[in-house]
């Protein structure tokens, strides 16, 4: 086993960035499993299709789900319940199958990590690769 991390920096309060060149770069097995952990409450990271119109429609979705319909009582504290609520419906991590050094993922199927409440400094991702 052994771990490596990936440190982003995000200019816009929801953002959409494909990491999947990043961790193709860190990998460091031939085969086996690495999981793609995002450190952070207000974001996600998940596999889907590169395409910016399903982007944009993530997006939308994402605010029609989580709208100012109710007064959320997260925002007393610090006002960003609807961050953390969007990264609850998504996941914070992903474990992806690795093969001949690389991301062993779909034709259509990207890595991302996603911005729920930036832009912020020193987003990081930790990569766990299990294998050999
Ligand atoms: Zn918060």
């Amino acid at each position: 086993m052994s771990s490596k991390k990936i440190i982003l920096n995000t200019n816009k309060n929801f953002e959409i960035i494909d990491i999947t060149s990043q961790i193709n770069r860190e990998i460091d097995i031939d085969s086996g499993i690495v999981n793609v952990f995002s450190k952070h409450s207000t974001s996600a990271i998940v596999v889907n299709e590169n395409e910016s119109g399903l982007l944009k429609d993530l997006e939308l979705m994402l605010g029609d789900l989580v709208n100012d319909k109710y007064s959320w009582q997260h925002d007393r504290i610090d006002n960003n319940a609807k961050s953390h609520l969007k990264s609850f419906i998504l996941s914070s991590s992903e474990t992806i199958p690795v093969a001949n050094g690389k991301l062993d993922l779909g034709t259509w199927q990207s890595v991302f990590f996603i911005e729920l409440d930036g832009p912020r400094t020193g987003r990081t991702v930790g990569l766990t690769f299990i294998g050999d």
